[in-house]
């Protein structure tokens, strides 16, 4: 049986860890390619980047193919928007998805249902995957850094045709980060203002990250506020970015009158201000409820 040639893929993010995993095996790549191969550097779009990292990602496919190497663009058929608004039917059973209320949609993703991650990122990557192996023995190059030992202890990245560069250069998640810097990428300043940066609608990003996107982003964050108006999940724990935009309302004017935001005094205003939603179901508005 003759053996398939062997194929080298880059899983690209945008982020900095795949960012300092693209430039550094590319400018290896360069200068050797036999021993530094490179045949593809994949993008899968998740619909939510932030402006800023749609630039960043468009400079990168730039330098990606002036190399001469391949730079793939996937997206789901089907928007985030629609899987969290409209989407009706299992796709597997074709039943409707809920029995109990009248909702649509998947709702916003919680920590056991990361439905966004496999609709938008895991089956579009895993499709065109298939359609590599079919050909070639596919390699694939993954932006885990040095320092992210729990997901490397995970059973998907334990596979024998995983290689993880940045973890053999001894490269941390800060190191990526300086390294990109240095080369002048900078993502118009995201990685100063959050701690993680993804989908920008995020509903699993701290809470921190969240008063950020309100600070620095205040037009996608009022757009965060109009889609959620449209959802029945409530958006993070039991609060809708309704109550988080009261809480963090409140927090300005604390601020501002010279308050701490952090002592027992404000949490029992905090109270009176946004009172802590309970919905019944822990997870459905109280409005998408029967009866309510
Ligand atoms: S970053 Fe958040 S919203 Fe985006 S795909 Fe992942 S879990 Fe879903």
């Amino acid at each position: 049986m003759n053996e398939k040639k062997k194929y080298y893929v880059i899983s690209f993010s945008g982020g900095k860890d795949s960012t300092a995993l693209t430039l550094e095996w590319l400018k290896l790549h360069i200068c050797n390619h036999i021993a530094y191969p490179l045949d593809e550097v994949l993008y899968c779009d998740t619909w939510k980047e932030f402006p800023s990292m749609v630039t960043h990602i468009a400079k990168i496919e730039k330098l990606v193919k002036s190399a001469g190497v391949k730079f793939t663009r996937v997206q789901s058929e089907k928007s985030f928007d629609y899987y969290l608004l409209e989407h009706r039917f299992d796709t597997r059973t074709k039943k409707h998805l809920y029995k109990d209320v009248e909702r649509v949609g998947y709702g916003w993703a919680g920590s056991r249902s990361r439905w966004c991650t496999s609709k938008l990122k895991q089956d579009v990557i895993n499709r065109h995957f298939k359609a590599l192996e079919a050909e070639y023995d596919v390699v694939h190059l993954i932006g885990i850094a040095a320092d992210e030992q729990y997901r490397l202890e995970r059973k998907s990245n334990q596979q024998k045709d995983h290689i993880y560069p940045l973890v053999y250069w001894n490269w941390t998640e800060a190191d990526c980060l300086a390294y990109c810097y240095k080369l002048g990428y900078d993502w118009d300043g995201l990685y100063k203002v959050f701690n993680r940066v993804s989908c920008w609608c995020c509903p699993l990003q701290s809470l921190d990250d969240l008063r950020n996107l309100r600070k620095y982003y205040p037009d996608l964050w009022e757009e965060l506020r109009e889609t959620d108006k449209k959802t029945w999940r409530v958006f993070k724990g039991y609060s809708t970015v309704e109550d988080l935009e009261k809480r963090f309302a409140f927090e300005d004017e604390c601020i501002a009158a010279g308050k701490s935001i952090k002592n027992k005094a404000f949490y029992t205003e905090l109270r009176e201000v946004c009172p802590p939603p309970l919905p019944e179901s822990g997870v459905i508005k109280s409005s998408y409820l029967k009866g309510g």
